[in-house]
């Protein structure tokens, strides 16, 4: 590929604070229009990493470029392509919704005609239409998140770097963001970095993700290699319920080849194997007349995957990844 298409680089980037390596030999490589998700508990190095990618501090060693120009030695140039939505947006709070774009707009150097466009289309297109003349300090958090993603967006930058962007929104307002940061990529062609702790939202519109620990990047590629990687050697955990979801379907779950337990918890049957059954579950289920209801294989969500990580992290490999798609684990340090 070549190497304009990568919207987003780092090579060997590495800051530290005194002794602490917060960001440890990062090589990252994100192309055009890509969602990724950059995933770690606290301290991990995310914001640090965006930080660097910002033009905001400088790296200790490495580099990093977006668009092909170097985030440390052409911050302005940088600053031009890149939005940044912080995890807590600050706004103007005796100004109005569309007063705070309206000031974006003339700090960006936009003329009039197109700040006044710009900011109602935004506003239409965030579900903030019916609040823009309200004052941004009666604003709940998710209304705040909203307009920040269109005080973003009123620069009309390339790339989207979005901190935190779910944290304290509620279960109806999260789908429509998730849809919002979605078409930004997919409809608009912007490439969105999303730096996250919340595992399970983010894994629902990241193209690719990167698990973040101590520094290092120790596993990055698309959310089902990583989930192969960890399920190959391990065994495999089914939640599955059918119509009727009574004894019978129990025996045939047991009955089904390298199964080692079935256990029934609340309303579905847990199934553990050494291979993944599913596909013989299904033909069976049918030849014997039940409806499979709910059909879930474990360990196919980010949590677990994380999860699996760091249980593996003292068995193997003391390879940093190199963003491109294969995981490999840190050495863990002995306590
Ligand atoms: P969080 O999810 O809590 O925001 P993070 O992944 O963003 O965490 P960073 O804020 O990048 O993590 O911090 C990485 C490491 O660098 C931490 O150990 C932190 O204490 C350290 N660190 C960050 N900024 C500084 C600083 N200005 N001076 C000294 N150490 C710092």
């Amino acid at each position: 590929m070549a190497e304009e298409e990568y919207m987003i680089r780092t090579e060997q980037l590495t800051k530290l604070y005194g002794e602490k390596r917060a960001v440890d030999n990062l090589n990252l490589e994100i192309r055009k229009g890509e969602i990724f998700g950059l995933l770690g508990p606290n301290g991990a190095g995310k914001t640090t990493t965006t930080l660097m990618l910002l033009g905001l501090t400088e790296p200790t060693e490495g580099r990093a470029w977006i668009n092909g120009r170097d985030c440390t030695r052409e911050p302005i140039a940088v600053k031009r392509m890149v939005g940044y939505l912080p995890d807590n947006v600050g706004f103007y709070a005796d100004m109005t919704g569309r007063e705070n774009l309206r000031f974006t707009g003339q700090l960006n150097g936009l003329p009039k005609e197109v700040i006044e466009a710009r900011a109602e289309d935004l506003l239409n297109k965030v579900g903030m239409a019916k609040a823009a003349d309200q004052r941004t300090g009666t604003y709940s958090r998710g209304m705040r998140q909203r307009l920040g993603i269109a005080d973003v967006l009123m620069k009309d930058p390339d790339v989207v770097i979005m901190d935190e962007p779910t944290l304290g929104i509620d279960p109806e307002g999260m789908r429509e963001l998730m849809e919002l940061i979605r078409k930004l990529a997919t409809e608009e062609g912007r490439t969105i970095l999303i730096s996250s702790h919340q595992l399970y939202q983010i894994q629902q519109i990241c193209d690719r993700v990167g698990l973040f620990v101590e520094g290092k990047l120790i596993a990055c590629g698309r959310i089902e290699e990583l989930a192969a990687q960890t399920s190959k050697e391990g065994s495999c955990v089914l939640e599955t319920a059918a119509i009727p979801n009574d004894a019978g379907y129990g025996k045939l779950l047991e009955s089904l080849s390298n199964v080692d337990r079935v256990e029934r918890k609340g309303d579905y049957f847990v199934v553990e194997s050494h291979t993944d059954v599913r596909r013989e579950l299904n033909r069976r289920a049918l030849e014997a007349g039940y409806t499979i209801a709910h059909l879930r294989q474990r360990g196919d969500d980010l949590d677990e995957i994380y999860r699996r990580y760091f249980e593996k992290g003292d068995e193997k490999n003391d390879g940093i990844d190199s963003g491109k798609g294969k995981g490999f684990l840190p050495r863990r340090k002995k306590e």
